[in-house]
């Protein structure tokens, strides 16, 4: 059975979030399949930035800081994430960038796991997760960083295993680790668990207290719609929140920033991870976005991304098929993320071409065609018609002429 454009016209007319795409600022003419990468902007953060700016800052200066709560914000809006995350209020903070984050709870773990020096990670990892356990290794007495494939890393784990940090939805192929049961078999063999949630965030449902994770951190710039290099989010779970201490130990996460002593003293909680001032603008962007997931059903945003990616598969494999495009993403909705990947080996120009003609993807190197499939602002049409201008490109060839052939800085 071939996918009509009339076919996938029907699943927008039945999509429960079908109203939200009015809620985002898209271009016109544009399909964007790369919100996995950097998400859309909300329409509400325009007027709440020009707020931000004119209002806040404006007009009422340092007084915001008390007046509009721009000191509350990292924990006010790291409630908000919880939501989303299957997290306590109090178990989430906005700060710094993921690899920040990653920095200061890989240390602050791998030091309370005494006797113990591995960190556990797998080849392939995003690089700044593999960069930044090399580096807290690297501080670290003795610690080292081993990787083992995602087949092999409960045979990995053993008495000497600190820290299992892995990234639950694959950057490259979209697949999704079994969080459970990994996390289980980490505390099984004593070891401490750290999620990195950035591809799943915003896309699928998390459940962090659900399966007992000790540490987590995610993106605010992807599916959160954050806007540009937007702070990112940690996790820690209750119970370890006063035993761990940040090695980032800077004023804001003090017991008592404005007594200005001399002595550090961690805050309670979570708010030890807090390190200088907040970045109030950005972090008023991200809260605009995730205030678009307040009256939203994850149950929702998780059955329209599954929709969206078998039809975007289904659309493939009876349009594009015959020019090596491979499917690397696992078909299984139990097993991936929201993002579809192919691999070919001319993604960087079919990639340039695409874009060329209003569909924005991305390419992973070295030959990952990956498109985000954002269930709150894309429409089952648009996905149609990316697979119908995939398969022009594909049949026509046009991605073989040589304007397509140059690289950019940021792919
Ligand atoms: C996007 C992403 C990051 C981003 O890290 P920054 O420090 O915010 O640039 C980190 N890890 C993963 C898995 C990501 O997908």
């Amino acid at each position: 059975m071939t996918h009509s454009l009339e076919d996938a016209r029907a699943l927008d007319a039945a999509d429960p979030l079908a109203g939200l795409r009015d809620e985002f600022s898209l271009p016109e003419g544009i399909i964007y399949l790369d919100g996995n990468s950097l998400g859309a902007l909300p329409r509400a953060t325009i007027s709440a930035q020009r707020d931000a700016v004119e209002r806040q800052w404006g007009a009422d200066l340092i007084r915001s800081w008390n007046s509009n709560d721009w000191i509350g914000a990292p924990q006010r809006i790291g409630a908000k994430i919880a939501t989303l995350i299957g997290a306590r209020p109090h178990e989430v903070i906005v700060t710094d960038s993921v690899s920040v984050n990653l920095f200061k709870l890989i240390v602050a773990a791998t030091r309370i796991q005494t006797g113990r020096a591995q960190i556990l990670t797998e080849p392939g990892n995003f690089p700044t997760d593999l960069y930044t356990a090399g580096g807290a290794a690297d501080i670290l007495p003795d610690h080292v960083v081993h990787t083992e494939q995602a087949g092999d890393l409960v045979d990995a784990l053993g008495p000497d295993t600190a820290l299992m940090m892995l990234t639950h939805v694959h950057y490259k192929t979209g697949a999704r680790h079994d969080m459970a049961l990994l996390t289980e078999e980490a505390h099984e063999a004593g070891a401490l668990a750290l999620w990195d949630l950035s591809h799943s965030v915003g896309a699928i449902p998390v459940d962090l207290n659900g399966c007992e994770v000790d540490l987590a951190v995610g993106c605010g710039y992807k599916y959160l719609n954050g806007g540009p290099g937007a702070p990112a989010f940690l996790y820690v779970h209750e119970d370890l929140q006063e035993q761990l201490r940040s090695p980032l130990s800077g004023w804001m996460g003090h017991e008592a920033p404005f007594a200005f002593r001399d002595d550090y003293v961690p805050a309670p909680g979570v708010t030890r991870f807090l390190c200088g001032t907040p970045p109030v603008l950005s972090l008023l962007a991200l809260e605009s976005g995730i205030d678009l997931f307040a009256d939203i059903d994850m149950g929702d945003v998780a059955a329209k991304s599954t929709a969206l990616f078998n039809l975007f598969a289904a659309r493939i494999e009876e349009r594009c098929s015959g020019h090596g495009l491979e499917l690397v993403t696992p078909r299984d909705a139990a097993h991936r993320g929201s993002h579809i990947s192919y691999r070919h080996p001319d993604g960087w120009p079919i990639s340039q071409a695409l874009i060329e003609r209003g569909v924005i993807g991305d390419f992973r190197a070295p030959d990952i065609l990956r498109f985000g499939l954002t269930p709150l602002y894309l429409r089952f049409e648009d996905v149609w018609q990316a697979v119908e201008i995939l398969g022009d490109i594909l049949d026509s060839g046009v991605w073989r002429e040589e304007r397509f052939a140059e690289k950019a800085a940021v792919t």
